[in-house]
């Protein structure tokens, strides 16, 4: 069983020897009584979150860091190869929680969702029709409160939730501009995603202006993803009334020292609601975003890049990548296509 072992906590920004591919030569086998699950993983999801694992945590209600010497766990989609849950049999195809490994088990089933639905691509379950995809839109629909007309500002855009976001604003009847780190990434925003507008926000040495540039009148709503000064440079660009559902600050993950947030103010002044959300209270909907999504993919209105890299052995390398923006689109490792 060949897995991807978390070494260390890492403090700065992680390197790809923070984990260490390694052959197990125990046999895995769901223990005698177990009401678990023995899977085959298929594809394994490289997220943000991941890296907040990487150091010792101790936030009551967020998932645990991960173990040194043990596998990473995250999100993947599995197939299960012996059951001892009613809610699932072998040959049952899942998403949810599992390890960085060919072979897993899986001691807490009731919290993966069984995958109904197999004439979409299989990864699209870690990504569109996973935790991303429901992060988009419960972080849009339940925490942004749109209204058709406004205009909506998306940073790391182009990414496994900001290039929902964007679709899902666009047929929703808002305006929508995001900002991505590379000139492939923001044509994808404008010719692929069907953005109104994009920038490279690394090409822009005045945010403040950029943002009036693209936004005369003001935001209506923010989906924020990366914190820091383009968080500093929007709230000078907000509408009254505005929303801003803090998803993500992904520009401060990996800084020993985070960056002061100097333009706060402006949530009072213009009366601004500015909303943290953790997708996981939001996965009762999850019926309800398939039966929204779903036929979206089927007629094309809905499109989704993905990043794959493939086998374990490119999985480090793929989770850091995130932090530099060597994604294009939602990062995905196969493991196994069978
Ligand atoms: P992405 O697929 O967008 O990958 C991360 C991207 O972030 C990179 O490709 C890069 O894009 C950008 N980035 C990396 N470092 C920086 C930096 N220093 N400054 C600005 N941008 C940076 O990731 P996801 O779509 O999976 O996640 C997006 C955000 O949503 C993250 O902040 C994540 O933590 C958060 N999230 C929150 C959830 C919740 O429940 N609240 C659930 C899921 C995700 P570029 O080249 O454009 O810079």
């Amino acid at each position: 069983n060949k897995q991807v072992i978390f070494r260390d906590y890492v403090s700065g920004f992680p390197k790809e020897s923070a984990m260490e591919v390694r052959e197990s030569t125990m046999k895995l086998r769901l223990p005698e009584g177990s009401n678990g699950l023995l899977v085959k993983n298929l594809y394994l999801s490289c997220d943000p979150y991941m890296r907040t694992r990487m150091a010792k945590l101790d936030v009551p209600g967020y998932v645990d860091s991960f173990k040194p010497g043990s596998p990473i766990t995250g999100y993947g989609v599995a197939r299960v190869l012996e059951s001892g849950h009613p809610n699932f049999k072998k040959g049952d195809l899942l998403w949810g929680f599992t390890g960085w490994e060919e072979y897993s088990l899986i001691t807490a089933p009731e919290t993966c969702f069984k995958i109904e639905h197999t004439d979409v691509p299989l990864s699209y379950y870690t990504g569109l029709l996973g935790m991303p995809g429901m992060t988009a839109y419960a972080g849009f629909f339940e925490v942004c409160s749109p209204k058709k007309g406004e205009t909506v500002f998306i940073s790391a855009a182009s990414g496994a939730v900001g290039q929902l976001v964007g679709q899902f604003a666009k047929l929703f009847g808002c305006y929508v501009v995001g900002s991505a780190g590379s000139k492939e990434k923001v044509d994808l925003l404008k010719n692929k995603f069907g953005f109104d507008d994009a920038f490279n926000y690394k090409e822009e040495l005045d945010l403040d202006a950029a943002l009036k540039r693209y936004f005369p009148e003001g935001i209506d709503i923010y989906f924020e993803n990366v914190g820091g000064k383009m968080l500093d440079a929007v709230l000078l660009n907000m509408k009254i009334h505005g929303r801003i559902a803090a998803c993500g600050m992904i520009s401060q993950y990996n800084l020993e020292q985070p960056e002061g947030v100097h333009n706060l103010m402006n949530l009072i002044l213009k009366q601004v609601r500015m909303e943290g959300f953790l997708v996981f209270d939001y996965y009762h909907l999850y019926p309800k975003f398939l039966e929204m999504v779903l036929p979206q993919i089927k007629e094309g209105k809905i499109v989704y890049v993905e990043d794959i890299a493939k086998g374990l052995e490119d999985a480090p390398a793929a989770l850091i990548g995130l932090f530099s923006g060597h994604n294009v689109g939602k990062q995905v490792v196969v493991v196994s296509q069978e």
